[in-house]
């Protein structure tokens, strides 16, 4: 919990020591002698000890001090006011309302990506953003991880609204798998809703478009009965973002959503910084702002720094150019083909992402293009390398995308020469490293030039600076960091404090941790459920989580199978086992294997209990626990153990 005044007071004090200080680094004269009687005065004009070299300083103008004008004075006091009342938001909230509001993530913070956060009245909850993120090396054959819904699951009957930032995957990926199982009214400017509505079809389930609300920017909807919410204009490296204004009983909550300041963006759509302003004005309970840049001391580039630096790359370009970036990245694409034009080149698009992105982006006028300018990709082979530009996907080197299946040559359409330029216009998401790599190897032993430029990609979150701005424009009381791993929440918060904010009103929070927020305090309430649900991306269905614990354990230590038949009368077995493994032994040495295996199934059925034998699935738990301790004595693995005993 936590009650502030935050501010005033210190930067008064600051303004009270101003004269002394002054005093002190006055230079001193020699030739000017010590009055003896005057004395020395402070500020408040009371009488202090006499200082020997302060008389010397004061005795330099060999008069009285110019008299203090106490109308003057009365306006530096009057602007001190204005300061405490412009700067301390504690004093614009409605500090007797017994208002409250929780917020809980379920995803997006303790990790990049699978951004969801409830919003929650005593009555009525929204959810903020509902996305995907990707999983780790070891989650053998799960292509996304979709939030655990658990929670929302219990307080579906609150839910209003869904509410969405902008139209990236982490925000709106997993849109398809939660309308799926539950369904509710939609709020999002058009992009990300036409992007969300490409979802729903892909996942046949069409008819959750209905429950579209397309909205205005700097309009207010009431949502529900607890909630006003205005979509206020962002920069990032998606266009049509937006921050949200939310606006309950308890006070304003601003989410940034992603965002970077970005002051000249390729279709002059600025960041509405006055609308910002105008809430920080009002007064804000709580702002929770994008931490994933919360390192870079360097402002974060325009995205119109971008187009010079692919001039200069397109400039040099012998051959075909072959262009990949993030398939959302709309303005990056956007630029690229303008400067592919410039050369005289035409557009070829490959890869369903890219393909898809473009044709939403110009449906909906976000940007414009003569249809002749674009080419097929079976008619690239028929055409003078200097005239084409391909754009296409696989900037990760994802290996069901377009460019790495050209790098390995497996592309229908598109063989790699040596005159053809690659221009990675994008950065590794953390993770991604190996394997963009990897890619980068295929396409430059197929002779093709790779362009490295730094500055044909720049990032789309904010840097400090901008982290900065956003939190003085705010102005809030409270301050959530969110989106970002714990070194990154960590890191705005320094920035938040360096801001004004309190130590004691900032919180970290983690995934499923509940805070409170009302006018006069913050604490975290409870810890919900949180997790990840995997996701095959061939079917788009579930894969069960022991599903993957066994390929987990499959991958690290391998499989042993024991069929063996035994007498149900003697005990003894019927024949040799078969026995048979995968990942444990090498081959040539399965023979031995087997005979180990034998030996110690042998030596179990001797010892067993009497009763076991009518029992098999007792038998097989036993035997299985044998085995294991006997594989783990031996090799310090645990495979999965499969044995079968047939009872005769
Ligand atoms: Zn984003």
């Amino acid at each position: 919990m936590a009650e502030e005044n935050q501010g005033t007071s210190e930067s008064k004090s600051q303004i009270e020591n101003k004269p002394t200080t002054n005093n002190n680094n006055k230079k001193q004269n020699p030739n000017r002698k010590p009055n003896p009687n005057r004395k020395p005065t402070n500020e408040k004009g009371t009488a202090t000890k006499p200082n020997p070299n302060k008389n010397k300083n004061r005795n330099r103008y060999k008069r009285q001090p110019t008299p203090v004008d106490e109308n003057l004075k009365s306006f530096v006091q009057k602007n001190q006011e204005g300061h405490k009342k412009r700067l301390n938001p504690h004093y614009k909230l409605d500090l007797n309302s017994n208002a409250k509001i929780r917020i809980t993530p379920l995803g997006g913070l303790g990790e990049i990506g699978g951004n969801i956060t409830v919003f929650e009245t005593e009555k009525e909850a929204i959810l903020v953003d509902v996305g995907m993120s990707f999983p780790d090396e070891d989650m053998h054959g799960v292509d996304i991880l979709v939030p655990d819904f658990s929670y929302i699951r219990e307080i579906r009957k609150k839910i209003v609204a869904v509410i969405i930032t902008h139209a990236h995957e982490d925000h709106i990926g997993a849109m398809p798998y939660l309308y799926k199982e539950m369904q509710f009214p939609i709020y999002a400017t058009p992009l990300p809703l036409a992007m969300i509505g490409n979802k729903f079809d892909e996942h046949h389930i069409k008819e959750a478009r209905r429950h579209f609300n397309p909205v205005e920017k700097r309009k207010i909807y009431q949502i529900g009965e607890d909630f006003e919410i205005e979509w206020m204009h962002m920069t990032h490296s998606i266009i049509d973002s937006s921050s949200l204004a939310i606006t309950t009983n308890a006070g304003t909550i601003i989410h940034t959503g992603d965002f970077k300041i970005d002051h000249t963006p390729v279709d002059g759509y600025t960041a509405d910084l006055h609308r910002l302003a105008y809430y920080g004005d009002k007064g804000v309970l709580c702002l929770l702002s994008d931490s994933t840049n919360s390192y870079n001391s360097l402002p974060t580039p325009s995205e119109l720094n971008v187009g010079p630096a692919l001039d200069r790359v397109f400039a040099k370009a012998e051959g075909r150019i072959l262009l990949s970036t993030f398939s959302s990245n709309i303005h990056r694409v956007y630029q690229a083909i303008q400067y592919g034009i410039k050369y005289g080149r035409k557009i070829c698009v490959i890869g369903r992402s890219m393909e898809r992105n473009i044709e939403i982006a110009m449906q909906y006028d976000y940007i414009k293009f003569p249809k002749n300018i674009f080419v097929e990709p079976d008619e690239v082979s028929h055409m003078n390398d200097k005239d084409v530009l391909i754009v296409t996907t696989g900037s990760q080197g994802e290996p069901s995308s377009a460019l790495f299946r050209m790098s390995i040559g497996e592309h229908r359409h598109i063989k790699i020469k040596p005159t053809d330029l690659i221009v990675l216009s994008s950065r590794a998401i953390p993770g991604n490293e190996g394997s963009i790599s990897g890619m980068l190897n295929h396409l430059q032993k197929a002779g093709a030039k790779v362009a490295s430029d730094k500055d044909i990609h720049v990032s789309g979150h904010a840097s400090i600076e901008e982290q900065k701005l956003m939190l003085r424009l705010t102005n809030p009381k409270f301050f959530l960091p969110v989106h970002g791993e714990y070194n990154h929440v960590m890191r705005h918060k320094d920035t938040g404090i360096m801001c004004g904010v309190p130590e004691r009103n900032i919180l970290l929070m983690t995934d499923g941790e509940q805070i409170e927020i009302a006018p006069k305090f913050m604490r975290k309430v409870k810890t919900v459920k949180t997790g990840k649900t995997y996701i095959d991306n061939q079917n788009n269905h579930q894969i069960e989580d022991d599903i993957v614990l066994d390929r987990q354990k499959l991958a690290s230590d391998g499989i042993v199978m024991i069929v063996a038949q035994v007498d149900g009368q003697t005990s003894k077995m019927l024949a040799k086992p078969r026995v048979t493994t995968f990942g444990i032994v090498a081959d040539k040495q399965d023979k031995y294997f087997a005979k180990e295996m034998e030996d110690v199934l042998e030596h179990f059925l001797l010892h067993m209990k009497e009763h076991l034998i009518s029992n098999t699935r007792a038998l097989e738990n036993d035997l299985r626990q044998i085995v294991r301790k006997h594989i783990y004595r031996k090799m310090k693995k645990y495979p999965l153990i499969v044995p079968n005993v047939f009872v005769q």
